[in-house]
């Protein structure tokens, strides 16, 4: 993987974007279970977590149309 988390602006610029970067504009789907389910039951998950999209294409795309999605920390 050839993505990094960084606000360096020279990073940002040699390393493109990063995975969650690549497939932000995606909305979560209608058929991500887990996350409806567990925002219809307003868990802990949905409370102390984001659920996003994540580019798990190589190379990084530069806009990814095909994300998988994650819980991640807000
Ligand atoms: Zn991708």
């Amino acid at each position: 993987m050839s993505s990094v988390e960084t606000d360096n602006p020279i990073l940002k610029a040699a390393y493109g974007k990063s995975i969650f970067e690549a497939a932000a504009e995606n909305p979560i789907p209608d058929n991500a279970w887990e996350f409806h389910i567990r925002k219809n039951l307003n868990d802990a998950a949905y409370n102390s977590l984001k659920y996003v999209p994540v580019c798990c294409c190589t190379p990084v795309c530069a806009k990814c149309n095909n994300p998988k999605y994650m819980w991640t920390r807000k």
